[in-house]
């Protein structure tokens, strides 16, 4: 999938015409996921936390092998600072883009029986989703990923973990870093996490599986 386009910086006035990364605006206003998300939240986590990991993106990839690849390319080969640059960027844009004010709040179709399937009911992932988001020490994501045969998972990872890594497609994930709640929930995890459930755009996640 691609979440982003690249664009040629017209500002480049000779040969040396750069390709860098820009970060999309997002789909709805930035009071519109309220009380789920603040305002103040969309804009400080969203307009300057994924702001700084694009542009250290697009610093980190200048002259180097990486700038031409796809952004997915660079999570499954980059290490170090450049990973965790390129899958934050990434990361908060697959976040961000799978909430919607008026989206609709269940699964259909396939998603839904698989989702009743492996899971008991979409209550039970629900639940089972937000614990393995509470259950992480520390700073990271939880993912709702398949697997080449459509099987889903659920995984955590730390920091800037992204199941593209392990050969997952991404499905929908929680950002249970504290500057993704702390604003609007302090230190209740919990509650930030389980609030989400009120603004996931469950056609959006279908799309991706
Ligand atoms: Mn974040």
């Amino acid at each position: 999938m691609r979440l982003q386009g690249r664009y040629y910086d017209t500002k480049q006035t000779t040969d040396t015409i750069t390709m860098t990364y820009e970060q999309p605006q997002l789909p709805y206003d930035n009071d519109a996921l309220e009380p789920a998300i603040s305002r103040r939240t969309v804009e400080f986590h969203y307009g300057k936390h994924e702001k700084a990991y694009i542009d250290n993106l697009n610093k980190l990839i200048k002259g180097t092998e990486f700038e031409d690849m796809e952004l997915e390319e660079i999570i499954a080969h980059a290490q170090g600072p450049l990973f965790n640059n390129a899958s934050q960027a990434w990361n908060h844009i697959f976040y961000f883009f799978s909430f919607s004010p008026d989206g609709r709040r269940e699964p259909q179709g396939d998603l839904r029986k698989a989702i009743d399937r492996e899971f008991g009911s979409f209550e039970k992932f629900k639940e089972a989703f937000v614990d393995a988001g509470v259950g992480l020490f520390g700073s990271g994501w939880v993912w709702l990923s398949r697997d080449e045969n459509g099987k889903l998972f659920i995984t955590q990872g730390p920091n800037a973990a992204n199941p593209i890594t392990a050969g997952l497609t991404p499905l929908l994930t929680f950002d249970v870093w504290e500057h993704a709640y702390y604003l609007d929930y302090q230190n209740r995890r919990a509650d930030a996490l389980k609030q989400l459930w009120d603004i996931v755009d469950w056609a959006v996640v279908e799309s991706r599986y």
